[in-house]
């Protein structure tokens, strides 16, 4: 706050000051009303949520479905009373496996999908789902769609056997890369090898298309996304990325490939992570993960995860707030355009979040920035599920049209 303001402030008197406040918490309200009320009948789709691996880490019980209770309110960010607060409707649950271990990758793939599934099994409010068809109709039963997205095409070890395999499995997105690059597509966590995708990386896009599995562009380097935009013949998705001009990290998408957006019909889902949505947090945040890879690079699980906490648990992060996300969004919209937004919120894959958005049961707040800024109920509608759904919708029409040829 600045001297002058401060001082306009002691003008203004307490009583003025509290009448301003009272009236913003009424609009606060009638605001948070609204957005309530529109993720009762719009479906909030969020592209990115890494429960499983939650799981699989915890430390009472590691991997223990059973214990890990979403019954009841848990350590970490999703649960069944918060995803219920927080409107969700549909949820790719990430099975991410980390691509620093070296090897293995199949096998703790395959652990991770078995997780999820037993997980979405566990629980009468979760539903299976698979297809656009499934998602609407969970959501008219008031069930939670539940879709897996598969971090990282290291899990493929370079076998399109073995990625149509995980499409019969269920998986319905895969992340081209995480942060490691392989052996045929280039990481936006690491120096460029391959200038983006190798021939082999444009087989896996098109193999996908086939399939009717959603190209995740998260993660990626620019020339990936290049690469990928030019080959896929389906739109793709960004599963938890925000905007690089508002926040200048490699894991943003830069305006260039928003623009292109349109025309190839993909969809950011825009994401959370403090260290990707506010720079002065960036600077920090982002330096540490990179660490953390170099660090855990050929660890087990076990091992990564300790050096994990050693390494995240020490920030002393800035706080950033709700606006900002809001603003990644609104920047977006102007770039790439409504049709082009989603959700993506990342939770349970990262602990720092901007203030008041720090579990599953945040949304309608994102909601109630946006209602305050005028976005309109239709293009909430877009934002909150319509867009990805579209998305997917397309997917399965191409390949449709690809497996007749
Ligand atoms: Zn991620």
């Amino acid at each position: 706050m600045t001297n002058l303001r401060r001082g306009l402030l002691a003008a203004c008197g307490l009583v003025t000051f509290a009448a301003l406040s009272t009236a913003a918490h009424a609009d606060e309200d009638k605001a948070l009303a609204h957005a309530r009320q529109l993720l009762k009948k719009a479906i909030l789709v969020d592209g990115h949520n890494d429960l499983p691996w939650a799981i699989r880490i915890d430390k009472k019980a590691p991997g223990d479905v059973a214990a890990y209770d979403l019954n009841g309110t848990v350590a970490g960010q999703t649960d069944l009373k918060r995803l219920d607060k927080g409107g969700i409707g549909a949820q790719f649950w990430s099975v991410y496996i980390p691509g620093e271990i070296g090897s293995g990758f199949a096998r703790t793939q395959l652990e991770q999908i078995d997780i999820a599934r037993r997980m979405i099994e566990r629980y009468p409010k979760l539903q299976f789902a698979t297809t656009v068809a499934d998602i609407r109709a969970a959501h008219r039963e008031g069930r939670i769609a539940s879709l897996m997205g598969m971090e990282g095409g290291h899990a493929i070890e370079n076998s399109l056997g073995a990625l149509r395999a995980y499409y019969e499995l269920g998986v319905r997105y895969m992340t081209l890369t995480h942060n490691v690059n392989l052996d045929w597509a280039d990481s936006a966590a690491k120096p460029p090898e391959h200038g983006g995708l190798t021939k082999f990386g444009e087989d896996v896009v098109l193999e996908m298309n086939k399939l009717g599995m959603l190209v995740d562009l998260a993660h990626v380097s620019d020339d990936t996304m290049d690469d990928a935009l030019r080959v896929s013949k389906a739109p793709v998705i960004f599963s938890h990325s925000s905007a690089r001009a508002i926040c200048d990290v490699p894991r943003n998408v830069p305006d260039s490939i928003l623009k292109r957006l349109p025309e190839n019909g993909g969809v950011v889902m825009v994401t959370f992570v403090a260290g990707f949505i506010d720079p002065e947090v960036a600077k920090i945040q982002v330096p540490a993960m990179a660490e953390l890879s170099r660090r855990t690079q050929g660890k087990s699980v076990e091992e990564a995860e300790k050096i994990a906490d050693e390494v995240m648990g020490k920030l002393k992060l800035p706080k950033t707030n709700i606006a900002k996300v809001a603003d990644h969004i609104e920047h977006i919209r102007k770039v790439a355009g409504v049709k082009h937004i989603g959700l993506g919120g990342d939770y349970d894959g990262n602990s720092d979040w901007p203030v008041g958005l720090e579990d599953v049961s945040s949304y309608p707040l994102l909601f109630a920035e946006l209602i305050r800024r005028g976005w309109s109920d239709e293009d909430l509608t877009l934002l909150a599920g319509e867009n990805v759904l579209r998305a997917l919708a397309q997917a399965e029409n191409v390949s449709r049209q690809l497996s007749k040829k």
